[in-house]
């Protein structure tokens, strides 16, 4: 297959179609209708293979993956995804690698009603780029730059869980129900785009967990000029994640271990009694974890009240060496 094949063939057809796109895959250009009064938000994210997921991923992962880890920086704004595209090098033109991934791809697109507009295709390393546009009201955009001492800090769904399933990469041929569960949530990452939405007006500030949580929630510290204090016994580990691990490598795992794509977030203690609101279908359970205080950084406590040190809090792309560091996660 050519490179127009393998477009407009294999990919172009499984993207969603929504009205606000005038003109989608074929021309020079996608042409689309921005929602009147909203302000638009854009992410990108790049994967690279061997550094952003395992060399034997599957296509189908690798596609799902590329969308999901922007539609999880969209949902840590409180935006709505509308239109994404698509940079894909690949070293060959391998017909049912490229259907495998564009499968995987509109996995993660179609429940977000997300449409493919345009893209590139090119040879080399494999390298996959994805762009996503999304839209919020004006003024509602969750940043990291709000927290303010008294907030508390939250979490959502159970942290570590992905980190342990790289942990045991590759999958063995008959992993245990607990063991399986923590592979999908590595491979298969759920972007909290509902949760995103309804924190619009309610946190005070929100990042989505890629890198780790200490790491994460230290850009909202950061950015918010404050400090803050994580309780490491109110963490929600998951059933999986303690049947699997050793207590101190679960801990680990959650504090340190990124691609968790789970979204932390400060909220007012004013806006507390609105949370219960957001339980439901569709919503991860919120866990409180912690507390903004005065100062800088993030600690996170042990049982005995002692701040807990760990050789590096997540990923760090361009520090090598942290990269040297074996049990955290090999993503950024
Ligand atoms: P140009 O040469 O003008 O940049 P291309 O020939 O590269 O255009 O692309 C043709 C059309 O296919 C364009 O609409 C482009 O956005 C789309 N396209 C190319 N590669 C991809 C891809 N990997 N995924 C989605 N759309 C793509
Ligand atoms: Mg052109």
């Amino acid at each position: 297959m050519n490179e127009f094949e393998l477009i407009y063939d294999v990919i172009a057809p499984t993207s969603c179609l929504r009205d606000d796109v005038l003109l989608g895959i074929g021309d020079d250009g996608a042409v689309l209708a921005p929602p009147s009064g909203q302000s638009l938000v854009v992410v990108a994210d790049t994967l690279v293979a061997g550094r952003h997921f395992p060399p034997d991923f599957a296509p189908a992962d690798i596609g799902y993956r590329a969308a999901a880890v922007n539609l999880s920086d969209i949902a840590a704004m409180g935006a709505t995804p509308l239109w994404a595209t698509l940079a894909l090098t690949l070293p060959a033109s391998d017909v049912d690698w490229v259907r495998g991934f564009a499968g995987g791809l509109a996995d993660a697109l179609r429940p977000a009603s997300t449409a493919l507009v345009g893209g590139d295709t090119t040879r080399g390393p494999l390298t996959v780029t994805v762009q996503i546009i999304g839209s919020l009201p004006a003024g509602s955009a969750l940043t990291r730059a709000g927290a303010r001492p008294g907030d508390l800090v939250y979490v959502s769904g159970s942290p570590g869980d992905a980190a342990a399933g790289l942990a045991a990469w590759p999958p063995p041929p008959a992993p245990s129900a607990a063991l399986a569960q923590l592979f999908a949530r590595f491979t298969r990452p759920t972007p909290r785009l509902a949760l995103g939405v309804a924190l619009r007006g309610l946190a005070s500030s929100c990042v989505d967990v890629s890198d780790g949580l200490l790491a994460d929630a230290g850009h909202l510290a950061a950015r918010s000029g404050c400090a803050l204090e994580l309780d490491a016994t109110r963490l929600p580990l998951s059933a999986a994640l303690r049947e699997t691990c050793a207590p101190s490598t679960a801990l680990q795992h959650a504090l340190t271990g990124g691609d968790d794509y789970e979204l932390c977030f400060t909220l007012p203690p004013a806006a507390l009694p609105r949370l219960g609101a957001l339980a439901g279908p569709g919503m991860p359970p919120l866990t409180c974890i912690g507390r903004v205080v005065d100062g800088a950084g993030v600690r996170a406590l042990g049982p005995d009240g002692r701040v807990l040190h760990f050789a590096r809090p997540g990923f760090d792309h361009f520090n090598g060496a942290n990269q040297q560091e074996q049990s955290g996660p090999m993503m950024e």
